[in-house]
């Protein structure tokens, strides 16, 4: 089994009552019912509670880390998102949504400041395979379509990624580069753009079977401490 681990901050869901109406037990949880089947296994956290939900034995029995945020980044504590970073290193794979773009985590991994342009009109939006051969594309036709999404624009302040698996483009014209592959030390990321809020995108088919696949293309092959060891003897 794949141990999922999903962090979502869970403000939105108890204060707006658009948001409420859409994902009554917050968005986590409509990720884990999307998610789970007979090879992933799904826990979820909150910014409520202890640590996140995500201490140091949270993590290390953690093979994939989902993250939702938008409102509450600056509240995860430093130690909290140093803590996820040295876990990607490590190995864990990572899967960063929406306006998860600005976590502490994900700005921390990209090493840069993240930033795009936006807009909530409520246009559709078309989210377009660009590498049908890619294992997170898998099972996706030439591209999903979403009634409602709040608009990302280019330039996505992020460093170039290692593949672009899906590019979104919006009803009055902006693109963006929606689903984005990176690897840092041992592990590995991806970053989906489709989520917003105050619409019901986690409930879409295509969508979930997207994220199944990022778990389990982030799934690690290979996890260590990071250290930098002193090898004593030389061989000869
Ligand atoms: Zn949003």
């Amino acid at each position: 089994m794949i141990r999922v681990t999903i962090f979502n901050e869970f403000k939105h869901e108890k204060e707006d009552e658009r948001v409420k109406a859409i994902y009554p037990d917050g968005i986590h949880n409509a990720l884990k019912k999307g998610l789970e089947d007979e090879e992933i296994t799904v826990k979820t956290v909150t910014l409520d509670d202890e640590e996140c939900g995500l201490t140091k034995e949270a993590l290390d029995n953690t093979d994939v880390l989902m993250w939702w945020g938008h409102m509450a980044h600056d509240k995860v504590p430093d130690e909290v998102a140093l803590r996820v970073r040295d876990a990607v290193h490590e190995g864990m794979g990572a899967v960063f949504l929406h306006s998860g773009h600005h976590s502490k985590p994900f700005k921390l991994l990209m090493g840069t400041s993240c930033n795009l342009t936006w807009r909530e009109d409520g246009d559709y939006e078309l989210v377009w395979v660009t590498k049908p051969s890619h294992p997170i594309a898998q099972g996706i036709g030439r591209f999903i379509k979403l009634e409602h999404e709040e608009t990302y624009g280019e330039p996505f302040a992020i460093p170039e990624p290692e593949e672009t698996v899906f590019i979104g483009s919006f009803e009055n014209g902006e693109v963006f580069r929606a689903g984005c592959c990176f690897k840092r030390e041992n592990g590995r990321i991806f970053y989906f753009q489709p989520g917003h809020e105050t619409f019901p995108t986690y409930y879409n088919e295509d969508v979930i079977k997207t994220l199944k696949n990022a778990v389990h293309w982030a799934n690690p092959v290979y996890r260590t401490k990071i250290d930098c060891p002193h090898v004593g003897k030389p061989l000869e």
